[in-house]
Formats: C-alpha cells, sequence, structure tokens
C-alpha cells in the first residue's frame, strides 16, 4: 500500500489548507509558498503516488481535475489572460509530494515553460 503524505491530511481537514473547491473525486487548496498571484494545487482524494501509478479506472478523476481546473480559473478571473497546468513526475522533475496534483498557476506573466539554461 502506498505512503499518504500531507496532502491526505488536508484532505481529512487533519491539517489546515485554503481549500478553494472540492467533490467526491477531486479537493483543491492554495499552495502554501505560492508562485504567482493564483496557485492551486488539484488533487484526487484517493493517493495516487505519481502519474507512473495511474490506471485506466483512474480515468474519471483525471478528467475531473481538468475540469475542475478550469472552473477555478474562470473563479479566479484568469480564464481569459491565462494560466498554466503543470504535474510533476518523481525526482528530475521536482515531486516533492508523492500524491499526484495538478498545480494551476496564473495571474501574472509566466514565462518560458523550462529555462533555456536547463533545456
Ligand atoms: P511538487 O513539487 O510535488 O509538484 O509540488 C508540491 C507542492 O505542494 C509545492 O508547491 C509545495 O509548496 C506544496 N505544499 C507542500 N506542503 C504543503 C502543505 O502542507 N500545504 C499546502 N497548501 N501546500 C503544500
Amino acid at each position: 500500500m502506498s505512503e499518504e503524505t500531507i496532502f491526505s491530511k488536508i484532505i481529512r481537514r487533519e491539517i489546515p489548507a485554503d481549500i478553494v473547491y472540492e467533490d467526491e473525486l477531486v479537493t483543491a487548496f492554495r499552495d502554501i509558498s505560492h508562485q504567482a498571484p493564483t496557485h492551486v494545487l488539484i488533487i484526487p482524494n484517493k493517493l495516487i503516488p505519481t502519474v507512473n501509478d495511474v490506471t485506466t479506472e483512474d480515468e474519471l478523476v483525471l478528467g475531473r481535475l481538468f475540469t475542475v481546473a478550469k472552473k477555478i480559473a474562470k473563479a479566479e478571473g484568469i480564464n481569459e489572460s491565462g494560466y498554466r497546468l503543470i504535474m510533476n513526475c518523481k525526482d528530475d522533475a521536482g515531486q516533492e509530494v508523492y500524491h499526484i496534483h495538478m498545480h494551476l498557476v496564473g495571474g501574472r506573466k509566466l514565462g518560458r515553460m523550462l529555462a533555456p539554461e536547463v533545456v
């Protein structure tokens, strides 16, 4: 069985977080160390450690991440100006929390997706 992370505690309200959305499949809350005016993490309520662990049974919840991202972007007023959705997988991508999460980032010009020097 996969090990729980701090995100499971946030879902269960055992530790505080600024939750902006929740339903039976996903929970969304503001990143504690935000990198832009809007920086929300959208996560499955079910623990899936990394993208490598997703299965066809997860397709409904994975699709929900996108429909919820769209709703939150609109609520934040950044749907027209634009935003970025990011999902890191494992060490080289810098994944810190092993409970998959979609970063929804926007509210400013975000620049290039990867810094030129690291391409
Ligand atoms: P990763 O690097 O795994 O893609 O992103 C993990 C994100 O979770 C980071 O942006 C980090 O700031 C955020 N984070 C880590 N711990 C907490 C926490 O306890 N509460 C909240 N709201 N965000 C967290």
